[in-house]
């Protein structure tokens, strides 16, 4: 059987030098960049083998920029060999693994031969081959090419690859939120429609349309114009995006994660410089500080901190202004409508409900603005990298950090885009096992339940209880992860290299577009989806209505209640002109309690209100009485609807009141409320069942059999947790 090998790397790395020692050919040497673009061809006789080896043109990357990458990567992709030789110049590692990254992308399978040993070592440069091996799950040889020393453990290596018959494998990199959602798009189109599928995989296709590769591109429209163009086209807004926040545009971006994830990689102890030469770049000399293992964490936490406290206090004054607005608009429709179900939809439904999550918009917008602050500048990659290493001890993978950040790891994420980004995950327990924990991270929904509720019952410091319960999110995650990963997902962990970007100056028109975006999806969101739970949850507190004869009843009371006081007190308290008498506010104190019990009867034999108090038995013991139940069967649809039910459940059991409420006055006045129960709920409502959506999407990704586990676990999980809070709370009397 002949044996295809092919030789490839950067120009001068030695592949023509190599290539004469296995072949004993006599090629010329030192061939300029440029002059020879075909490949040359020699044969090798090993033991009973024959191998054709080819000389591939010199080339730094693989796309089609220049006539040798092209006929390199043409080569390669049309003749497949059994095994291709990397020569990398061991002197300037960094660079020659440029190449590389792209042919593990591409999935060749792979031999690297780390030449120039003779080279490094006069320079003080130190690698450890296996290391680089075991990050690149690939064989690495040390060879001098010139005196040919390492040339027989090099062919051994290679032929050993050859002979296992290997399938090609592409290595995945994450290009950073913007660029990966896309490919993510590319690929469904790409694989749908077989576009060159026999010869590249999906993802080495996508990722080439992002980076602009003209070949590709032409075959593309040959092949079929009309998926070339909607790929194209989504590659264009991917690049306007990008250009527009970032000032960059994909190709840079692709570039820079590469070498990001070179560098990370060489961090993992593959070089060691004896005598330190190469000054070091900027970044590096950030990362020095903000990477390192001690005081790295520590600025994490400090960052983290520092972002909660501007959020919450920059966004005081103008919460505060929407909030008094939606009582205003509340009062203003409470005098201007006639009573009944129109002004009671309008209050309790919209404006009670919708309000409270609209109310929030402020400090959501502040913290998408700190966070595009961390992201742009690329510190987020950082904080990706710090949790990589406590990762590792509760059994994910380094890949899994960013699905967390995703999630709403540092706040005000979503679980949805979190789920998909397992997708990296090349290990399938490690995946699930991200997949089902992800959901626990604090999302851009439970934003406004912890801002409400830390807002009423921990106002002193309020960002401090955020950054409390931030780690307590992650803290349940982690757990929650080993549990899954030392039972139903028990497996040997994989091994991880990091990318890590070079920092940069975030521009303030990519700040505000990030900011804006993430907010405007907030706000319709709250104004759609929120809006119509809100109605219909309104609808399930209102509807059936009381009875005629217990509305009587009421009535009767009322009436009783007038008739008892002396006539002139009735007629003072009816007129309602000025300030009243304190045997008319007496009598109105009592008229308010009367309505009061009867808009909770009302309540209580609502559907909602039915549904509510049958839980009231099992979630008493969590310290949630009956309307909090009701918001929480609602929050599962999506979890603002926590905020805006209990708003229109407070604003339909306390009707007749001179002013309109905040749902705050309202827990802060109900004395089924108070701190424990307060962070009962809390912890309740963030571990419970992700919501539906995000359900949806963890059965798409997995299957619903796993979507059912997820909702049972995590709801499970949750209760046991506010059991605990509320008893041990009001064990030592903390409320
Ligand atoms: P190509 O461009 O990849 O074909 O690289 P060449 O084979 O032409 O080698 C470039 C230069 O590096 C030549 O001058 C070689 O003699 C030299 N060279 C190749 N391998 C080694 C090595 O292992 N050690 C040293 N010191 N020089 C080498
Ligand atoms: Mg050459």
């Amino acid at each position: 059987m002949q044996l295809k090998m092919a030789l490839a790397g950067n120009p001068n790395a030695g592949k023509t030098t190599l290539f004469n020692q296995l072949t004993g050919s006599r090629q010329h040497v030192g061939n300029y960049p440029g002059i020879t673009v075909d490949h040359k061809e020699g044969l090798l006789h090993y033991e009973d083998q024959t191998i054709v080896i080819t000389d591939l043109p010199g080339t730094y990357s693989m796309t089609a920029y220049s006539a040798e990458e092209l006929v390199a990567r043409d080569y390669l992709v049309y003749n497949r060999p059994q095994v291709v030789i990397n020569i990398v110049d061991a002197s300037n590692l960094e660079r020659n693994l440029y190449l590389t990254c792209q042919l593990l992308e591409l999935g060749a399978p792979l031999v690297v031969a780390l030449n120039m040993m003779d080279v490094a070592e006069a320079r003080g440069i130190e690698i450890n081959a296996a290391v680089l091996a075991r990050h690149l799950q690939v064989p690495v040889v040390p060879i001098i090419a010139r005196s040919g020393f390492g040339k027989d453990a090099l062919l051994s290596a290679a032929l050993q690859v050859a002979s296992n018959n290997p399938q090609w494998k592409p290595l995945n990199i994450s290009y950073g939120d913007d660029l990966d959602s896309t490919l993510v798009q590319l690929i469904e189109t790409i694989t749908s429609e077989s576009l060159m599928t026999e010869t590249y995989h999906s993802r080495y296709t996508a990722i080439k349309y992002l980076e602009n590769d003209e070949q590709i591109q032409a075959k593309g429209r040959e092949i079929s114009p009309k998926t070339a163009k909607l790929l194209e086209q989504l590659v264009d807004k991917t690049a306007e995006h990008t250009n527009r926040t970032l000032d960059v545009y994909p190709e840079a971006i692709i570039a820079d994660h590469r070498y990001g994830y070179i560098k990370s990689l060489l961090r993992q102890g593959v070089v060691t410089r004896k005598f330190d030469a190469d000054r070091l770049y900027t970044s590096d000399k950030i990362d020095k500080v903000l990477t390192n293992r001690l005081v790295g964490p520590v600025f994490m936490l400090a960052i983290l901190f520092a972002l909660y406290q501007f959020t919450f206090s920059w966004s005081e004054m103008p919460v505060s202004w929407l909030e008094n607005a939606f009582k205003w608009l509340g009062n203003l429709v409470e005098a201007r409508l006639p009573d009944g179900v129109l002004k009671s939809l309008i209050i309790s439904g919209i404006i009670d409900g919708v309000g409270g999550v609209f109310g929030f918009i402020p400090l959501i917008m502040f913290m998408f603005f700190g966070i595009a602050i961390l992201e742009d500048s690329g510190y987020l990659a950082r904080v990706a990298f710090m949790m990589d290493r406590i990762f590792r001890i509760f059994g994910l993978h380094g890949s899994s950090v960013m699905p967390f950040i995703v999630s709403g790891g540092i706040a005000g994420g979503c679980a949805v885009p979190g789920v998909m980004a397992t997708r990296t995950l090349r290990s399938p327990k490690e995946r699930m096992a991200t997949l089902l924990t992800v959901p626990f991270m604090n999302c851009g929904a439970k934003l406004p339940v912890l801002a409400l509720l830390i807002g009423t019952f921990f106002g002193e410091n309020k960002a401090k209880y955020m950054f409390f319960f931030t780690m307590l999110a992650w803290i349940v995650a982690m757990l929650a992860a080993k549990l899954l990963r030392s039972t139903v997902l028990r497996g040997v962990p994989t091994p991880f290299v990091m990318e890590l970007p070079p920092y940069r100056f975030p521009t303030i028109r990519g700040l505000f577009i990030h900011t804006w975006e993430r907010t405007y999806q907030y706000m319709k969101k709250a104004g759609t989806v929120i809006l119509g739970i809100s109605i219909l949850l309104w609808a399930m507190m209102t509807y059936p209505g009381l009875p005629e004869e217990v509305t009587a009843s009421f009535d009767q009371k009322h009436q009783a209640a007038m008739a008892a006081a002396p006539p002139e007190i009735a007629a003072e308290l009816k007129n309602k002109n000025g300030l009243l008498s304190d045997a008319a506010k007496n009598l109105n104190a009592t008229i308010t309690s009367i309505n009061n019990e009867k808009a909770e009867t009302a309540l209580r034999q609502s559907i909602a209100g039915k549904i509510g108090t049958s839980m009231e038995p099992i979630s008493r013991l969590a310290g949630f009485d009956w309307r909090t139940d009701i918001a929480l069967v609602g929050g599962f649809a999506a979890k603002e609807v926590i905020v805006s039910t209990l708003g229109t459940a407070y604003s339909m059991g306390q009707v007749n009141t001179t002013d309109s409420q905040s749902l705050s006055d309202h827990l802060k006045a109900d004395n089924n409320w108070n701190r424990v129960v307060a962070v009962a709920a809390l912890v309740f409502i963030m571990f419970y069942s992700p919501c539906f959506v995000t359900l949806v999407c963890i059965a798409k990704e997995a299957s619903w059999k796993w979507a059912g586990f997820s909702m049972a676990f995590n709801t499970i999980i949750a209760y046991l947790l506010a059991v605990a809070v509320f008893q041990i709370g009001t064990f030592f009397n903390l409320g």
